[in-house]
């Protein structure tokens, strides 16, 4: 089997996996026991946050755990409106977010919030510009993402937190940065993001287990789950101590020579690239920078086919994102592409453990579907 869809989820390394067996069979207890198990479970839970945090050199205490990058998202939006309530109702976002931005934000706008969704040009890229021009003085929120999940495009995050002070902007910042955590620099204490959503299965970690860093000077920031009030109230619910620890772990794994484990991803997605454009039609359909993710269009190739096609070639890539399930994707319609071209958009993401035999396979297999399909018109 060639897995290419890195950016869909991440195997789990034997390491990762071994830490959380050892927790959920061992070091099992209830971090808020008041037994030398449970506040082993509390010491452990505090180390693991303060390994995430030292990556993100943030404050430990500014990060608290969730269940996965979507609950981070939807946390973050409609607590950041709820903190702003007083002061306007107007949110500015771009049109290729997440499902896990844009759904909340929809239901935001059902509500009486007015969204401004920034459009990108036809090669995926947003700049901090458009983000301060439709800025007012009722925006209570701004959330772009880092690394775009289908496209591979990198936004200028650190600028448009830089303008948004300058501009004495009351909104909170808000950046889903689900797939440019480990992969691209990250540091939202350094650039002054309010408010910053992490997933541990985009990077070796298990499912099942989120971050959301909430920066210390919000005060009173609201809950997510009222109860125990575990994660200093903000998150109650007993904490997943072997999803943590494995998160952790996965952190510490990518840690170790990240510079060369990221030189071989883009090294990787160069010789995809180039490869790939050998077969005839196959375009290039973005110019995203991030380096675990390729973006390229068969036209005139479905490209749920050629998932399927691939799929059962032993080849995983995906159709944009794993999200979509065969339907046109908002990022691919955004960029306002040619019909055909937008139809046979191919997403293909790798990871350290990729190889180059892995895009030997995709290559043949691609070219096998040409070779058995008509194309469509
Ligand atoms: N945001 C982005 C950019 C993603 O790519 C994903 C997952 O694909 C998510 C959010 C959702 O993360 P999770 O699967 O942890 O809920």
């Amino acid at each position: 089997m060639h897995y290419l869809d890195h950016a869909a989820t991440t195997p789990v390394p034997k390491a990762v996996a071994d830490r959380m067996y050892d927790i959920l069979t061992g070091q099992f207890g209830n971090p808020s026991a008041q037994y030398p198990m449970g506040r082993d479970a509390a010491a452990l839970v505090e180390d693991c946050r303060a390994t995430i945090a030292a990556v993100l050199r943030c404050k430990a205490a500014a990060l608290v755990f969730t269940s996965c990058g979507t609950e981070s998202n939807n946390w973050a939006i409609r607590s950041a409106v709820w903190h702003s309530r007083h002061t306007g109702k107007h949110i500015i976002t771009t049109a290729v977010e997440h499902s896990a931005v844009l759904e909340p934000l929809k239901a935001l706008a059902q509500e009486g919030y007015e969204v401004t969704y920034l459009k990108p040009d036809n090669r995926g890229s947003i700049t901090a510009r458009q983000v301060f021009d439709a800025l007012r003085e009722d925006t209570v929120l701004v959330s772009v993402m880092l690394v775009n999940n289908e496209t591979g495009c990198i936004f200028p995050v650190e600028e448009i937190a830089r303008g948004l002070r300058e501009r004495k902007s009351r909104a909170l910042l808000h950046c889903d940065a689900v797939q440019g955590f480990l992969k691209v620099p990250c540091a939202p204490a350094d650039w002054g993001v309010d408010l910053m959503s992490l997933s541990a299965h985009k990077i070796g970690g298990p499912k099942g287990i989120g971050a959301l860093y909430v920066n210390p000077s919000l005060r009173s920031f609201r809950p997510l789950l009222y109860g125990g009030g575990q994660e200093r109230g903000l998150r109650s619910g007993t904490e997943a101590t072997a999803q943590i620890a494995g998160f952790a772990k996965a952190v510490e794994l990518r840690m170790d020579h990240l510079t060369e484990k990221l030189a071989h991803m883009a090294a990787l997605k160069a010789y995809c690239r180039t490869k790939l454009l050998t077969i005839p039609g196959m375009e290039t359909v973005s110019d995203g920078t991030a380096p675990h993710i390729l973006c390229m269009s068969l036209p005139g190739y479905p490209s749920a086919n050629i998932v399927t096609d691939l799929g059962e070639q032993g080849v995983c890539i995906s159709a944009g994102s794993a999200c979509h399930k065969g339907k046109a994707s908002h990022v691919i319609t955004a960029m306002g592409l040619p019909k055909r071209t937008a139809a046979g958009v191919i997403r293909i993401s790798f990871g350290p453990e990729t190889t180059r035999e892995d895009i030997d396979a995709l290559f043949e297999a691609l070219k096998s579907h040409q070779a058995n399909r008509f194309p469509m018109l």
